[in-house]
């Protein structure tokens, strides 16, 4: 048995066992309908919809039409070799990573791993190590944790690979995104990440996040880890935002509106 399927095996036993006592000790709410008994109940849960249908072979942003890829990806091919997502970020999904993100509610994590890990087992993606999106230090140091991290971690022992937090690290502090309009987001995050050779040389590498929103931060990240030798690099997130302008990616889309 290798060293990461002892540490997967442990992390699983010891999670399940952890969240069900606090489960038992301080019965959760839903999230999104404040149902008693559940993080995510069974009725909202049954209200979020899977991106499906046509979407682009890179990216997996929804396209319409015959082409396998759309037009971003078309145009700048991006770095990573595929993208994939669960959900569009509204409604029951959208309030489960608010829960995640800023109200504490560290149960989320490992719940939204469940469905990543039928996306990821479907991709056939070879993957030897899996990475959250990290953090900067101050942010990790205010909230207390890497929501992408609760799910990342959760992630790679259900698919028993290996996982890391310090693979991949935020070098410098970025503005919170939310402040910034697509046009910046780019520039913000420039070289904002430093990945380490010595984990990631010619290994396979999946990216985990919560939501991607323009992609750039997904872009950056791979960059990074290409840059430190890593062969291919998949991406796989919760949650989407959907804009309905076509161009997003590449932060021309400053007069797009986010449906979420
Ligand atoms: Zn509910
Ligand atoms: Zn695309």
């Amino acid at each position: 048995m290798t060293d990461f399927t002892l540490a997967n095996k442990l992390h699983l036993q010891i999670t399940s066992l952890f969240w069900r006592s606090m489960d038992w000790l301080y019965p959760p709410r839903c999230c999104n309908c404040d149902r008693r008994g559940f993080v995510l109940c069974e009725t909202c849960f049954a209200e979020i919809e899977p991106l499906q249908g046509a979407l682009c072979q890179k990216c997996g942003y929804p396209v319409s039409g015959k082409g396998r890829l759309c037009e971003e990806c078309r145009l700048a091919p991006p770095p990573f070799t595929q993208m994939l997502s669960w959900t569009s970020y509204i409604g029951p999904v959208k309030e489960a990573i608010h829960a995640l993100k800023y109200k504490r509610n560290l149960a989320m994590g490992p719940f939204l791993a469940k469905p990543l890990v039928e996306i990821v087992k479907r991709s056939g993606w070879n993957i030897d190590l899996v990475v959250p999106i990290p953090l900067s230090r101050s942010r990790l140091r205010f909230r207390g944790y890497n929501q992408a991290a609760l799910i990342s971690h959760q992630l790679a022992a259900q698919l028993n690979i290996q996982h890391s937090n310090t693979a991949v690290k935020r070098v410098r502090n970025t503005s919170t995104q939310i402040e910034l309009d697509v046009n910046k987001r780019f520039m913000n995050l420039f070289d904002a990440f430093y990945a380490n050779p010595a984990t990631l040389k010619k290994r396979n590498i999946l990216i985990v996040d919560d939501v991607i929103t323009t992609g750039a931060t997904m872009q950056n990240c791979t960059k990074a880890l290409l840059q430190a030798g890593a062969e291919n690099i998949y991406c796989v997130s919760v949650a989407r935002a959907i804009l309905r302008h076509a161009k997003h990616h590449q932060g021309f889309a400053s007069n797009s509106v986010l449906l979420s």
